[in-house]
């Protein structure tokens, strides 16, 4: 790693100093030509792997008929963009955005906007420990990393936070204050936490009993990535808010917010933004939407996924991993040792790129379009790193 004092470039985290250049499906190039079995994959991102046809062609078709009227005029593939998704996740209406964060600020401004005018100005959110939301001001406040609510003061205020998976933590923090909970159905950034069974379910009853938002941050976990379309839809419960964004432009930056009609109460002026619904990047989300949502793909997700989390646990047997966690094709692995940076690190040299979120964590969130013999090969590559480690 680097220091880059002298780079033209910001430094605001430690890079490998080696330029990727190229990337086919599974793997990515550098440019001394070596190549990556890549179960990183844009920070969950790539849903169809690097460089798809389906994008590219979405992209270049897109390119040459219109790649940005105005936002204040309609345009084709935002309004078709707008009806799939809204018919796939059982939700009304959708406001889109350019990235996850943006998202959850218009759920946050939305929720807002309804406390005012149906809940006496109920205005504050319920949000969790160790959740992330994104790194606007208001979002790093949502935010349950720690110290991140105080760190560019003054903050936006508004946000309680209690454990993740505890509803009775979340029933006891409502009061007549409270208009929304948000929290995200697996907490991603956090290392793969997955909540106690029926979690979304306590909180959407929860959230029906005091007539307040559930929100769900689905930017991680969504459009395929733990198995079903959406995470919620594996659950039985509908949020009246879902926001969505990495995986939805499968590498091109496109975010959006779904919502309940009962939930849908933006008056114009209320929020806007230059690149929002513009068709050269909803042509691409319709484009990965149509591939992701077929019932084969997401059949295929659990499938790899059940393969993935098999030769994981394998390992931990061999190696000593205390657990494996996650659903579908975002899994994580727990090691005995703070030694996760070291095994990134010592996979990247062997070609296999993972992430390492927390000290003990190591997480892989492959393709949504992975083989098993890459599933094979990435578990090869992490046997060797652990004997080595
Ligand atoms: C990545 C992520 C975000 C932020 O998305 P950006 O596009 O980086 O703003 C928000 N919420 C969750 C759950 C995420 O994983």
């Amino acid at each position: 790693m680097s220091t880059t004092a002298d780079s033209p470039l910001m430094s605001i985290t430690a890079r490998p100093e080696r330029v990727m250049c190229r990337g086919d499906g599974a793997y990515l190039f550098d440019d001394h030509g070596q190549r990556y079995l890549d179960f990183i994959q844009g920070w969950a991102v790539n849903a169809l792997g690097h460089c798809p046809p389906e994008i590219a062609q979405a992209l270049s078709r897109q390119a040459g008929t219109l790649i940005t009227p105005s936002p204040a005029l309609h345009n084709a593939p935002q309004l078709e963009l707008a009806a799939r998704l809204t018919a796939l996740a059982g939700l009304d209406q959708v406001h889109f955005a350019s990235s996850g964060a943006e998202a959850n600020e218009a759920a946050v401004k939305l929720a807002r906007k309804w406390g005012r005018v149906n809940r006496d100005g109920a205005f504050e959110i319920v949000t969790t420990e160790g959740g992330f939301h994104g790194r606007t001001l208001a979002m790093m406040s949502a935010s349950g990393k720690p110290g991140w609510d105080r760190m560019f003061p003054p903050m936006p205020s508004g946000f309680v936070k209690v454990p993740f998976g505890d509803a009775a933590a979340m029933a006891r923090a409502v009061t007549a204050r409270t208009v929304a909970l948000m929290v995200e159905p697996i907490q991603g950034e956090a290392g793969v936490v997955v909540p106690p069974a029926g979690y979304l379910r306590e909180l959407r009853a929860l959230a029906d009993a005091h007539d307040l938002l559930l929100i769900l941050d689905e930017v991680q976990t969504g459009m395929g990535r733990t198995g079903s379309l959406f995470a919620f839809q594996a659950e039985g419960i509908t949020p009246d808010i879902m926001t969505l964004g990495k995986g939805l432009g499968g590498g091109v930056p496109v975010s959006a917010m779904v919502a309940r009609r009962r939930a849908c109460c933006f008056e114009h002026g209320d929020q806007g933004g230059t690149y929002n619904g513009n068709p050269l990047v909803s042509a691409v989300a319709i484009a990965v939407l149509d591939v992701v949502s077929r019932p084969a793909f997401l059949a295929r997700v659990r499938e790899a996924g059940a393969r993935l989390r098999a030769g994981l646990q394998a390992l931990g047997r061999r190696h000593g991993f205390l657990e494996v966690r996650g659903a579908g094709l975002l899994l994580a692995v727990r090691l005995a040792t703070p030694s996760a940076e070291a095994v990134r690190d010592a996979a990247m040299a062997a070609g296999l790129l993972i992430n390492a979120p927390r000290p003990d964590t190591l997480r892989l969130m492959p393709s949504l379009r992975t083989t098993d013999a890459e599933i094979d090969e990435a578990l090869a590559v992490l046997d060797g790193c652990l004997a080595a480690g």
